[in-house]
C-alpha cells in the first residue's frame, strides 16, 4: 500500500504531465495576448454555383499570425479556446470583422456577400448570442440576409433541443444557418427536421473520394437525397477536383467550395481573386 501510495504521489508530480499542464498554460496566455495584440486575421474563401462556376458568397476563416510561430492554423488552437472560454471573445471578435469587412465592401460597391461565420456550441448556447449579433449587424448597417452562421452537426446533436430553441432566435433575426461537417456526426432525422436551417455542408471527407471509392459516392449521394428531401440547400466542401465538381453538380448540390476554385485567401487575394 505504501508502495502504491508512493507511486501515486510520485504520479502527481509527473514530470511529463507538468510539461503538458504547463504548455496549455503558455498557449492559453498568448491566445489571450493574440486577441489584444491583434494577432488573428481572417482568411476568406469564395463558394461556388455549382450550375454556372460563378461566385455566390464566401467563408471567413480565422488565421492566428503569430509573431514567432508564422500563421497558425485555427485547428491548433480552436480546440483549446473552446476548452478556456476564449472563444466567446474570439468568437465576437470575428463576427465583428467578417461585418465590418462586409461593409466596407459594400460601400466600395464591390465583392457581394453572404459572408458565413463558424460559430462554436459555447457561442450558441449563450442566451446573449442573438441580441448580440443583432447589435453588431446594426452598428454596422448590414441586412440579417448578408450573415449565415455555420454550426457543426456535432455541436446542434449534443443538445438538439437546446439547438433549436438557439438557431430559432437567430433565424428570427434573417441570418441563414448552415449545419457544417455534415455526415460526420449522428443527426436524427426528427431534429433535422425541426432545425431551422437553410443549408446542409457536406463534409470534405466524403468528398476527397468521390470517384474512388464506391462507397463514398453513395453517402455522397444519399446525403444530397436527404438534404433535398429536407428542402435544403446543399454545399459540398473541400472540392479539388473537376470530377467531383460535375458529381457533385449532376446530385443537384448547389454551391462547392475547394481549392478546385480557391483557397482561403488573405483580404487582399481575395479582392485581387474576384477583380472586383
Ligand atoms: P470548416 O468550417 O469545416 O472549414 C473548412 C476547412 O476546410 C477550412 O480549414 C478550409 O481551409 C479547408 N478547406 C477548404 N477547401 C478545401 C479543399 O479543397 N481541400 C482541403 N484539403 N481543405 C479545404 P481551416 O481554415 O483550417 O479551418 C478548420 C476548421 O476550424 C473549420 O472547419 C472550422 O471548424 C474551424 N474554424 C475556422 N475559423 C473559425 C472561426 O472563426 N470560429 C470557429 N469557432 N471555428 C473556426
Ligand atoms: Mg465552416
Ligand atoms: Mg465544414
Ligand atoms: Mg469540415
Amino acid at each position: 500500500a505504501a508502495k502504491e501510495a508512493g507511486r501515486g504521489t510520485f504520479r502527481f508530480f509527473d514530470p511529463a504531465m507538468n510539461e503538458r499542464a504547463q504548455k496549455r498554460l503558455h498557449l492559453e496566455e498568448t491566445l489571450r495576448r493574440a486577441l489584444s495584440g491583434n494577432e488573428f486575421e481572417l482568411f476568406y474563401q469564395p463558394k461556388i454555383c455549382l450550375i454556372d462556376s460563378r461566385y455566390c458568397g464566401m467563408e471567413a476563416l480565422i488565421r492566428w499570425r503569430d509573431p514567432e510561430l508564422g500563421i497558425v492554423s485555427p485547428a491548433d488552437f480552436i480546440p483549446l479556446a473552446e476548452e478556456t472560454g476564449l472563444i466567446e471573445p474570439i468568437g465576437n471578435w470575428v463576427l465583428e470583422t467578417a461585418c465590418a469587412q462586409m461593409r466596407r465592401w459594400a460601400d466600395a460597391g464591390r465583392i457581394a456577400g453572404p459572408v458565413a461565420v463558424n460559430v462554436s456550441a459555447k457561442q450558441l448556447n449563450n442566451p446573449d448570442f442573438a441580441a448580440e449579433l443583432e447589435a453588431i449587424l446594426k452598428r454596422h448597417r448590414l441586412e440579417a440576409s448578408c450573415l449565415q452562421l455555420e454550426v457543426t452537426e456535432s455541436t446542434v446533436m449534443t443538445d438538439p433541443e437546446m439547438a433549436i430553441e438557439a438557431l430559432s432566435k437567430l433565424a428570427a433575426l434573417g441570418v441563414t444557418i448552415a449545419i457544417d461537417d455534415f455526415g460526420t456526426g449522428y443527426s436524427s432525422f426528427s431534429y433535422l427536421k425541426r432545425l431551422p436551417i437553410h443549408l446542409l455542408k457536406v463534409d470534405r471527407s466524403f468528398v476527397t473520394d468521390i470517384g474512388i471509392s464506391r462507397e463514398d459516392d453513395e453517402i455522397v449521394t444519399a446525403i444530397i437525397q436527404v438534404a433535398l428531401a429536407l428542402k435544403l440547400m446543399v454545399v459540398a466542401e473541400g472540392v479539388e477536383t473537376a470530377r467531383q465538381a460535375a458529381f457533385l453538380n449532376g446530385l443537384g448540390c448547389h454551391f462547392a467550395q475547394g481549392y478546385l476554385y480557391a483557397r482561403p485567401l488573405p483580404v487582399k487575394e481575395f479582392e485581387d481573386l474576384l477583380g472586383a
